[in-house]
């Protein structure tokens, strides 16, 4: 496939600034039938979402964001899975004008973890109780090892246990690969493949990549195709909000989806909505050329969560407690806890000048799962699906109809169960066992007894119990 015109005919520039002049502002009934469809749980098309875009009337909002509340109960119910990040480098050879990382910033100590040295940050998160690592790097890999840094890291963190626990599901935020290399991170057991767009447009996307590997822009849009045709089905979305006009981004981010629907028959496992954050030494991060607010932020979720409502949403620690509060309920089914974005931070602890970007929650896991605990949503540590090899499409096949409930309900009480018993601080156990007994008394009768049986044989000192 040739990348170049692959980007040409997925990516219209001309279509998405047309769809969004047509709807400068959308009437009431018209954005009320919109809602009216995205209750079905189908999805949303671009002039749809366009004109959800421009909806500001106080009143609509609200329809509009208690219609993102339902699609969101219906399909991924009061559950939240966490995950941490694990920084292995900061070496990078590109220019993002927004990242500490990039390779003229001398303001940073560059680091390249260990084995030994990624060992020990997986048995301290291990130790808090995670079961999901994000491994995060930069674009360049230390010494003679090159790209097989990364497998080996993948396979060091699968291979290190500390008590009761281990991780289940390593998930991968690296920069696009060649065919080949994909294939090899296939071999290597990975769960998601993440990469960001950062901006769909061309022109900022030019700006802002002024070296490196990533000014090419077609290299990046075209990485999840690689991946797919490599056999990696589940792969994860993003861009960076901030760097250009949220409206146009997510048609883009629509347009991308589809090109992936059209052509391997599976959308993005997951979409990530990272807002830039400040970074040392960066005025574009410190200063965000189209900075979107905390109501544009939850607008973005609520119209992603209705647009492809079977499609995981990331929200990370960028955003503060506050506004994590404000978005679960809008779409959100994924977050971080924990984190730390400079290598060997959970050993070291922070180091705000060496940190990739500051963060907004600071909260240890523990906090955050039991500030979830009380709000009612269910912290899930469940990787089942990737384990039962439930990806791509088969996954889709799952979620698109809702069912996923019947299986993800149970799963998460037994890992949360699994997480009150071998990790959970006296509050977040008492929070947590309150939960469970109101979330087994609403449960579907067939429902119950399944979850209530996975979670007696936790209690008895099984672990991993999943279906
Ligand atoms: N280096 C690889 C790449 O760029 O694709 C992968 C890892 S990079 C460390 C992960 C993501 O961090 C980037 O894709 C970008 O969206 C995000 N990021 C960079 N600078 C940021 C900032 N100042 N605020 C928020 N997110 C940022
Ligand atoms: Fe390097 Fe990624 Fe940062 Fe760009 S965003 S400078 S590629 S680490």
């Amino acid at each position: 496939m040739n990348s170049s015109e692959t980007t040409h005919t997925f990516i219209d520039e001309s279509r998405i600034f047309k769809t969004l002049a047509q709807k400068e502002s959308a009437s009431a009934a018209r954005v009320r039938e919109i809602l009216a469809k995205a209750r079905e749980l189908k999805g949303l098309d671009s002039s749809e979402v366009a004109a959800l875009t421009t909806v500001d009337h106080p009143g609509l909002l609200e329809e509009f964001f208690a219609t993102a509340r339902f699609v969101k109960e219906s399909i991924y119910g009061p559950r939240i899975v966490l995950f941490a990040p694990l920084y292995i480098s900061n070496l990078c050879s590109n220019e993002c004008l927004y990242c500490a990382f990039r390779a003229s910033n001398r303001n940073i100590q560059r680091r390249a973890l260990t084995q030994e040295e990624i060992a020990g940050e997986v048995e301290i998160l291990v130790k808090q109780g995670h079961k999901r690592i994000l491994l995060v790097s930069g674009e360049s890999y230390p010494g003679a090892d090159g790209f097989d840094y990364i497998l080996k890291a993948i396979d060091t963190i699968y291979r290190t246990k500390a008590g009761n626990g281990e991780i289940r599901r390593v998930n991968v935020n690296i920069a696009p690969l060649p065919l080949e290399q994909f294939r090899r991170l296939k071999g290597a057991g990975i769960g998601t493949y993440q990469v960001f767009q950062e901006t769909y447009h061309r022109e900022t996307f030019a700006r802002m990549h002024p070296g490196g590997r990533k000014r090419d822009y077609a290299w990046r849009i075209t990485a999840f195709d690689r991946a797919m045709e490599a056999g990696i089905d589940d792969v994860g979305a993003g861009l960076l909000f901030g760097l250009y006009d949220w409206r146009f981004e997510i048609l883009a981010l629509l347009q991308h989806v589809e090109h992936l629907e059209r052509v391997f028959g599976v959308g993005p496992h997951t979409i990530s909505v990272p807002r830039l954050e400040p970074a040392a030494g960066s005025a574009v991060a410190n200063n965000p050329p189209y900075p979107v607010s905390d109501t544009d932020f939850q607008k973005i979720v609520a119209i992603l969560r209705m647009a492809v409502p079977y499609t995981g949403i990331i929200m990370s620690t960028r955003e503060t407690p506050d506004i994590r509060r404000s978005t679960f309920a809008l779409g959100v089914s994924q977050i971080s806890a924990g984190s730390r974005t400079n290598p060997g931070g959970y050993t070291d602890g922070v180091n705000e000048e060496d940190a990739q970007f500051q963060l907004g929650d600071h909260r240890p896991l523990d906090e955050v799962i039991r500030d979830l605990a009380q709000m009612g949503y269910v912290p899930s540590f469940c990787t089942a699906c990737y384990r039962l090899g439930r990806t791509g499409h088969d996954f889709m096949e799952l979620a698109k109809p809702g069912e996923i409930k019947t299986r993800c309900d149970p799963n998460a009480l037994s890992t949360f169960v699994e997480y009150l018993e071998d990790y959970a601080s006296p509050g977040t156990m008492r929070a947590g066992e309150k939960l469970i007994e109101e979330r087994l008394a609403r449960m579907d009768p067939a429902v119950r007894r399944t979850a209530s049986a996975m979670i007696d044989r936790v209690r008895r000192g099984r672990r991993d119990v999943f279906v």
